[in-house]
């Protein structure tokens, strides 16, 4: 098995599911088994919290780089086996971080965790580059329009630079009419296609739940890939997990411990966490227009 413990989760443009990327893999990991971090390392644009229902008004990853925190004061556990690290998202918190206490924090995880996902912000700003070096391996995430994959080009570039590894492209919210071929859009980039995210209405449905993808709607095309890209990026064997509906259960769903904590924690989820996603909602509106806003 691959002996990877840090991702950075990147891409060239905006918008195109990176935060989704991390919340999914992580929690599919997560449902493996492993013990996971998902970081917020979008400082900028930090928007993480409210994909889990994190009320992000607490310490954050903001306070651990301004060396007004420990990060174990920023992290918070949001099911068995996987916790969340936070960005505030104020403009004055993001003017105090410096990114170089990013270093410190992530060796921190890694000691403490087996996978350890970076969201990294977009573009080529030094508190996005500096994350593709500390990580162990750069996951690409692009849609697969031309300009997107494009724009990758400049992550795959600044990863080399930093002397980071590219472990390959993941393509989102692709339809079966796409004219060009996955595999062709990764070799022009000169990097493995790691795997194929269907477009699925259920991925902004989640986000509004505040609950991870995988976990609401676990059936879908969008869900079941996700599994499959984490098993297929570290070997571990990613548990269906069953629901309460019989109908839906899916047949090949092997590992019967996993599925049934995995039921348990939506079932907490449902009744102890309702108030907390009630106040996190204008936290995911806001997430949710900033990441159409930013074409
Ligand atoms: P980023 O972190 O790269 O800015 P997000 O993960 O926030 O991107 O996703 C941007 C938008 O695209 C969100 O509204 C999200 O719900 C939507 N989205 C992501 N993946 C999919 C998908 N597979 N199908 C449909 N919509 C998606
Ligand atoms: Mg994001």
């Amino acid at each position: 098995m691959s002996h990877e413990t840090v991702y950075a989760i990147a891409s060239g443009k905006g918008g195109v599911g990176k935060t989704t990327t991390t919340v999914n893999l992580g929690t599919a990991l997560a449902d493996a088994g492993a013990r996971v971090a998902i970081v917020d390392a979008d400082l900028g644009m930090a928007n993480l919290a409210g994909f889990v229902s994190l009320s992000p008004d607490s310490t954050t990853l903001h306070d651990v780089l301004a060396g007004d925190a420990s990060i174990e004061d920023a992290t918070y556990r949001l099911a068995d086996d996987i916790v969340a690290v936070p960005s505030g998202t104020s403009l004055d918190e993001y003017a105090e971080t410096s990114p170089e206490g990013l270093r410190e924090a992530v060796e921190d995880l890694r000691s403490r965790f087996d996978y350890v996902l970076l969201d990294v912000g977009a573009g080529i700003s030094h508190e996005t580059v500096l994350p593709l070096g500390l990580a162990d391996a750069v996951v690409l995430v692009s849609t697969p329009e031309p300009a997107a994959v494009h724009d990758t080009k400049k992550t795959v570039e600044l990863t080399d630079r930093s002397g980071g590894e590219v472990a390959g492209l993941v393509l989102t919210r692709t339809r079966p009419d796409g004219d060009v071929s996955h595999e062709e859009l990764a070799d022009r980039l000169e990097v493995p296609l790691l795997g194929t995210i269907p477009e699925d209405p259920a991925a902004r449905d989640s986000v509004y739940a505040g609950t991870p993808l995988v976990v609401y709607e676990p059936d879908g095309p969008a869900a079941v890939a996700y599994r499959r890209l984490a098993a297929d990026l570290t070997g571990l064997e990613v548990p269906v997990p069953t629901d309460d509906d019989p109908e839906t259960a899916d047949a090949d769903a092997d590992d019967g411990t996993s599925a049934v904590s995995e039921s348990d924690t939506a079932a907490d989820a449902a009744t102890d966490e309702t108030e907390e996603r009630e106040a996190a909602h204008d936290d995911v509106s806001s997430a949710i227009t900033e990441a159409e806003s930013d074409p």
